[in-house]
């Protein structure tokens, strides 16, 4: 089968052919359909220092993928061929603490599809029944793609109560255009969402945010003023991973306010924790999804009428992987699709 392959450690990736994976007993063997491209991807293809530290080649990369049902092991009985699936990307041990009190995605031994095994970037991926999602309700392809980032946005979104609350979201990226969405749907008051790029804030225009602030030209304290906002913000979601975002939004937030952090810094960095003593500031770490209680959440959250049309830019078909990887790198646009069934 074709797949699109990490073989040297140098950058780069080549689409070649991989003997198809075979499902074990309790495995699910899927015919991948469309797929999208994370920054996960970007950084193997780049082989930046994380991934020079993590990736053991030759892999098949990609992690975020719908595809159908072909073939179960003999264990699986409640997936069958026809479904339509996507996967939980974070395969957990099953073993430990975490994961024998139901907390999965507490994991101490997780591997990543794509990452630690091989991924979804192929015509064919095998994963473990209980990583399988079902798409019990119709769910547009491209959608249904990118529902391992979207759940990376509605479990941030949805870690702290928003019902009426003032929302600051720094990083116009998908994840923070889908954490937009879900902010908006929920029923947050005011959603405020930053970026550098005048591309992304205009996505987040067309999401209906309150305020897209492009913060090259101007500080978050300016779009308070804008809104009337007097007291700071109740909710941060940090989506972009910059020093200068988080700063920022801990000099904005209320006394009490509580901040969800997804974007992953590239290094240490200082803040101002009297502050946040003294503003008592609540941060928290979100990586990958909840299981499955996210998954679940995104699917009533899109037959709830969340649209997420806005934040699908790119679709490509997956031999013009090249152009679609510069398109996803350009930090300009939206969310990238491959399509591998042409
Ligand atoms: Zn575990």
């Amino acid at each position: 089968m074709k797949a699109l392959v990490k073989e040297k450690a140098q950058p780069g990736l080549r689409l070649a052919d991989v003997p198809q994976p075979e499902a074990g007993p309790g495995d699910v063997l899927i015919k991948v359909l469309r797929t999208g491209i994370c920054g996960t991807d970007l950084h193997i293809r780049n082989w930046d220092g994380w991934a020079r530290q993590t990736i053991r080649t030759p892999l098949v990369i990609g992690h975020e993928f719908v595809g159908e049902v072909v073939g179960t092991g003999r264990d699986v009985t409640d997936i069958k061929a026809g479904d339509r699936v996507s996967g939980e990307g974070h395969l957990v041990c099953g073993k430990c603490r975490n994961c024998l009190a139901g907390r999965r995605h507490l994991c101490r031994a997780t591997v990543g599809l794509g990452v630690g095994r091989d991924g979804a970037f192929a015509e064919y991926v095998a994963l473990p029944a209980s990583n399988v999602w079902v798409h019990r309700v119709p769910v547009d392809l491209d959608v249904a793609a990118i529902f391992d980032p979207f759940g990376n946005a509605v479990h941030t979104a949805l870690s702290f109560p928003l019902v009426g609350e003032d929302v600051l979201i720094t990083g116009a990226g998908p994840i923070g255009l889908m954490a937009a969405a879900v902010a908006r749907h929920a029923g947050a008051r005011n959603v405020v969402v930053t970026d550098v790029s005048e591309e992304r804030l205009d996505l987040a225009r067309k999401i209906g945010v309150d305020l897209a602030l492009n913060v090259s030209g101007a500080r978050i304290a300016d779009g308070q003023r804008q809104l009337g906002l007097r007291e700071g913000f109740d909710i941060g979601l940090e989506m972009s991973g910059r020093p200068e975002a988080l700063r920022d939004m801990i000099a904005n937030m209320t006394h009490g306010g509580r901040i969800a952090m997804l974007g992953l810094p590239t290094g240490e960095f200082p803040v101002d924790w009297a502050r946040i003593v003294t503003s008592m500031i609540t941060i928290k770490g979100i990586y990958g999804r909840e299981m499955f209680e996210t998954w679940y959440a995104m699917s009533v959250l899109l037959e709830g009428g969340l649209d997420l049309a806005p934040v699908i830019t790119g679709r490509y078909d997956y031999r013009d992987f090249e152009t679609a990887f510069d398109d996803a790198a350009s930090g300009r646009g939206g969310k990238v699709i491959l399509d591998w069934t042409a």
